[in-house]
């Protein structure tokens, strides 16, 4: 490929749909092309992912994609599987899988269909997985969210750290980083550890010259403020974060009774309503989604015009991330923080919830042993699902602090804890191939899904089949909604067996069980990480009790981009021109004497006045007016001289 520029534009459209690139998308394709390590930081909704994604399907074999997150694994997948007629084009390889999954993508891989493998580091760095990787050409490898690789990082994942030596033994080639965390001590932190000092440096800018910053004072009447707000810009698209799901769940209420066109959006709704929910607001049905930070992730819609948060982010990393959903047009948007001086307080207890005592997290480890009656020595490889509602009764604990403590057991290398993964939705035909007759009477959309359906996949009538709503909703042209109702109506006549994909909790053992006491978490697990986040605490709450400083520039700096300018629109550049107006009000006293002194010892015509005091035209005019009425001066053929 290298020495032979191809007309990446033409591509784009052709696999994407869309005419142009973005930023420096273009410059770092080719550079991956010509088979050149690339190091990218690009903010959020620059368009990172289409920086591997394009040159995948360009190249030869398959591209392999590191990636942290299950969930945004699948959201890729899933994306991509919409830009392709092939549902193998992409796959990812995770723990959840089973192993007639497992089985399906290496075969895919095998047979040169699938561009992009994703993988978890932990699945990249297991023995079984690198035997099967040497035997595969690979184009490429894509580390997203790199800043996962630093301890720096906000967040920090041991495990990354063997990504280097893994992939010089399952087979070189290019390597492309990619990060929306861009301090320079984490940019230095991955390339070496990555062996990319060498690479190519592809940095955007973090600067969003559309985005007008404000942090307003929370008031005990937030919600009308909130309302007037919103009735402020109306039919505007406009996202609302509340940490709490209940918080969501009331301020939506409390918009829908004065007539506001809002619907809540968390992770505890059940899939269906949610998913319906985010597709009306990507269609325009409705204007405001009510929100937990949850929402977002891999939508892009380009109109959203403003971002509240309705209690205080965690995180700048955070915030930046969650306000890069407004504006993406270009066009103004507005991102607003709402701060009590009590969410202070809420904040730093933050810290003992995320990092809880190690004695605490001892206790919690033990009780898990009991929770599963799993002996001393027992457990490696392990996988069970995991209550914890149900954990926390039996044993008298505040799910927050377990939550956390599983983390820290997680990072620790004990055990694997999954707080939320999504389970693939599954099909069997429990008629025969031969009696699909029956279904003919049904309806047009049925018969469209029972088309696509079979066009998709293979082996439908013989064993459960992994499927996927949204790219059938795609193929169909019907909703998701509509397409799990129909699913589910296949299931009540007993023509299909469905399982809907949903949201399990597991905790996978990674090794046998050992004596709490003997249990050891490290500095860099607790301490270091411990020491970061109150770092990052304070960080977020400088931004929102600063008022001296422009909040553009302080994200900024934040993300070691220097910029000399103030953004001129955030409300500290607001507040500090009016208040600046107010102080560089001339001092028209001390003008007056001025003008008496100079001509005191020569007379003058108001030019030469002018010269030898400098001053707005308009200033002098008043200045003057207002002499000559105090009779301290008078004009004699257009020469002013003092009165005597
Ligand atoms: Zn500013």
């Amino acid at each position: 490929m290298a020495g032979k520029k191809i007309n990446l534009t033409d591509q784009l459209k052709n696999y994407f749909g869309f005419d142009t690139f973005k930023g420096n998308q273009e410059a770092i394709i080719q550079n991956l092309l010509a088979g050149n390590d690339t190091f990218v930081l690009m903010p959020t909704g620059g368009g990172k992912s289409l920086c591997y994604q394009l040159p995948s399907l360009l190249m030869d074999g398959t591209a392999i994609v590191i990636s942290p997150l299950i969930a945004l694994m699948k959201n890729q997948v899933d994306a991509m599987r919409n830009f392709s007629e092939e549902d193998g084009i992409a796959h990812f390889i995770n723990s959840s899988l089973n192993k007639s999954a497992i089985d399906q993508v290496k075969s895919d891989i095998l047979a040169g269909r699938t561009k992009l493998l994703y993988v978890a580091p932990e699945s990249l760095t297991k023995e079984e997985n690198v035997e099967f990787l040497k035997t595969v050409k690979i184009s490429f490898y894509a580390v997203d969210e790199a800043h996962c690789i630093s301890e720096w990082g906000h967040d920090f994942r041991p495990e990354y750290r063997r990504i280097r030596p893994i992939i010089n033994e399952i087979g070189k080639a290019p390597l492309i980083a990619l990060t929306a965390t861009a301090t320079p001590k984490v940019q230095h932190d991955i390339q070496k550890n990555l062996g990319m000092v060498e690479a190519q440096v592809f940095k955007s800018s973090f600067n969003r010259p559309n985005l007008y910053y404000e942090v307003r004072p929370k008031t005990a009447n937030v919600d009308k403020d909130i309302i007037k707000f919103i009735k402020n810009n109306p039919e505007k698209s406009g996202i609302i974060y509340c940490l709490s799901r209940k918080k969501v769940e009331e301020l939506a209420e409390i918009l829908q009774a004065n007539g506001i066109n809002a619907r809540a959006y968390h992770a505890g709704m059940d899939s269906a309503t949610r998913t319906q929910n985010q597709d009306d607001f990507l269609m325009e049905k409705i204007d405001v989604i009510v929100a937990t930070i949850a929402f977002g992730m891999g939508i892009d819609k380009p109109d959203v015009r403003y971002v509240i948060h309705y209690d205080i982010p965690k995180s700048l990393e955070g915030y930046y991330q969650e306000t890069g959903r407004a504006g993406r047009d270009g066009e103004k948007a507005y991102a607003v923080i709402l701060y009590a001086k009590s969410d202070k307080t809420t904040l730093h207890k933050r810290i003992p919830d995320t990092f809880p005592e190690k004695d605490y997290i001892k206790d919690v480890y033990e009780h898990l042993q009991y929770y599963y009656q799993m002996a001393m020595g027992d457990g490696l490889e392990c996988v069970r699902e995991f209550n914890i509602e149900d954990f926390c009764r039996k044993f008298k604990y505040f799910p927050v602090p377990v939550d956390s403590a599983l983390r820290i057991l997680t990072q620790a290398g004990y055990l694997e804890y999954t707080a939320e993964q999504d389970s693939t939705s599954r099909i069997l035909f429990t008629i025969r191939r031969d009696e699909l007759y029956r279904l003919r009477e049904m309806g047009e959309d049925m018969d469209r899904l029972i088309q696509a359906v079979l066009r998709s996949y293979t082996g439908v009538f013989t064993d459960y089949t992994y499927i996927n709503e949204d790219s059938l909703a795609v193929r169909t042209g019907l909703t998701r909604r509509q397409i799990y109702e129909l699913l589910v109506h296949l299931a009540k006549l007993h023509i299909v067996n469905y399982i809907p994909h949903k949201k399990t909790p597991y905790i996978i053992y990674t090794r046998e069980r050992v004596e709490a006491q003997r249990i050891h978490i490290s500095p860099e697990v607790y301490e270091h990480r411990k020491a970061r986040y109150e770092t990052r605490i304070n960080a977020m709450l400088d931004y929102v009790t600063n008022d001296t400083v422009c909040r553009s520039r302080m994200l900024l700096d934040y993300f070691g981009e220097r910029n000399e300018h103030n953004c001129g629109q955030c409300d500290t550049c607001i507040s500090l021109r009016s208040k600046s107006k107010v102080s560089e009000q001339p001092d028209r006293e001390a003008l007056c004497t001025k003008v008496c002194g100079i001509l005191s010892r020569e007379s003058l015509t108001p030019a030469g006045l002018l010269k030898q005091l400098p001053m707005d035209k308009e200033l002098l005019t008043e200045i003057l007016h207002r002499l000559s009425d105090e009779g301290k001066i008078i004009a004699v053929d257009g020469i002013l001289q003092i009165r005597k």
